[in-house]
């Protein structure tokens, strides 16, 4: 229990606390202070509850901190995850853009060949008709 120094009121002397009989003693005028035990219960009572209020209050602010932190984070790790999927999306529409020309070339491609052969193949007939005429 911390001490500090009080006053004898009669002659402004220190006072000696005695703690264990709620008392003070005036060394110099032997004026006797008691104090009233059930106030002073009371007031630390008091004092312990407001304490305990206070580390409550606290606590639940740390609580609520730490849900919104929590929050923050969950939000983040969702923002970076329809990032992805994005970038993804747009990685799927630049192969289907790609595989689209792609195919589109290969079909020209085998429509040339086929003209070409169709053209290769009327020539030898008409070369052959010719040699048979
Ligand atoms: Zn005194």
């Amino acid at each position: 229990m911390g001490l500090r120094s009080y006053k004898c009121g009669n002659c402004g002397a220190n006072l000696t606390v005695d703690t264990f009989n709620m008392s003070a003693v005036c060394e110099f005028c032997g004026q006797t202070l008691t104090f009233d035990t059930e106030e002073v219960s009371n007031i630390l009572e008091e004092r312990e509850k407001t304490k305990r209020m206070h580390k409550a209050e606290e606590e639940q602010t740390k609580r609520e901190e730490a849900r919104l932190k929590h929050d923050a984070e969950v939000k983040k790790i969702e923002t970076e995850a329809d990032e992805f999927m994005e970038g993804a999306r747009r990685v799927k529409q630049g192969f289907d853009t790609v595989n689209r020309g792609f195919n589109m070339v290969k079909t020209i491609v085998i429509c040339v060949f086929v003209g070409v052969v169709l053209i290769i193949a009327l020539i030898a007939l008409f070369a052959i008709l010719k040699h048979l005429g």
